[in-house]
């Protein structure tokens, strides 16, 4: 699993539309492997949670689609969609932001940990596999089992540390 993000670096200016395609390649072959469909509505919000190294929250997710569509969107259709791709490892949902984000490598399932820049608000998701590896060694010394792994790490990315 060294192959972990192969993707951009989102701080440098790159070809975004090269992570969008990728992301929508992942994303079709773990649904045909899953045996899940990726339907329009899915793979629209998908599209949406992509559009930029942004989290994203629900609530904007939910004004575009009814603004493209021109009626309003239901809610719950794009909850259970966001629900979905999250079961699905496409998505990491941003606790402390309540928002969701792209993820580059959804072939491995994994944990999400981020840096969160409070700057420009992008999100970069760090190589899971040593992360968790340490998380779990750290809690199995007081002989907890962990279940879920909520790591967001809040800074200025270097464009931001840049510009400051
Ligand atoms: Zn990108
Ligand atoms: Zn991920
Ligand atoms: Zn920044």
């Amino acid at each position: 699993m060294t192959e972990f993000l192969s993707a951009q670096d989102p701080q440098q200016p790159h070809d975004h539309t090269r992570c969008v395609s990728h992301a929508l390649g992942a994303a079709e072959e773990v649904c045909a492997r899953e045996g899940v469909r990726f339907t329009t509505l899915r793979k629209r919000v998908l599209e949406l949670v992509w559009q930029s190294h942004k989290p994203l929250g629900a609530y904007d997710i939910l004004e575009t689609l009814s603004r493209d569509d021109g009626r309003r969107a239901a809610p719950p259709t794009v909850y259970r969609a966001l629900d979905f791709l999250q079961e699905q490892g496409l998505v990491h949902r941003i606790a402390s932001l309540n928002a969701f984000i792209g993820c580059a490598s959804p072939e491995h399932r994994h944990e999400g940990h981020f840096l969160i820049c409070l700057g420009c608000h992008i999100a970069i998701e760090l190589d899971a596999a040593g992360i968790s590896k340490a998380i779990a060694g750290a809690a199995k010394s007081h002989g907890f089992a962990v279940q879920g792994e909520t790591v967001e790490i809040s800074g200025l990315c270097s464009q931001c540390r840049e510009a400051a």
